[in-house]
């Protein structure tokens, strides 16, 4: 895969919550996650450790960011991060909240499902005070 056939070098289809030159905070459209978030780095670069440190600080700052946001609104049993780019070799990282009645807990989410799921949609209110409660902790992060 290149750049060119990068599903993460265009631009996204999902709504953005922040981003700066850097990298981006996406909600992906998951109605069985409905706050699964992604932190895509804008540039096309396969290896966290093919960054430099500061950039990898910086990219850490950012999930860690969205995980701290998503616990304050939705007080999720758990946070999953995953970092794996074999499909998408392009840094992001998942930030998943997780609930004891979600579809797989407590499996991966991209494991066997044990229940079903109950779809939902975030409505555009949670799905602002998610933006506005990200950029905050994005902006403090960045800024200290
Ligand atoms: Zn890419």
């Amino acid at each position: 895969m290149n750049k060119e056939s990068c599903v993460l070098c265009i631009p996204s289809t999902q709504k953005i919550l922040w981003q700066d030159d850097f990298c981006r905070v996406v909600l992906l459209n998951d109605t069985d996650y409905p706050a699964y978030c992604r932190v895509e780095l804008l540039a096309h670069v396969k290896e966290m450790s093919d960054l430099p440190p500061l950039q990898r600080a910086r990219m850490m700052k950012t999930v860690f960011a969205v995980e701290m946001a998503l616990r304050e609104i939705f007080n999720p049993t758990k946070i999953n991060l995953a970092s794996l780019g074999n499909k998408t070799p392009h840094v992001h990282w998942h930030v998943i909240p997780r609930f004891e009645n979600d579809k797989h807990f407590p499996n991966s989410h991209w494991g066997e499902a044990m229940r079903d799921g109950s779809p939902v949609q975030l409505e555009a209110n949670i799905k602002k005070a998610l933006a506005d409660k990200v950029s905050a902790y994005i902006e403090c992060a960045l800024n200290s």
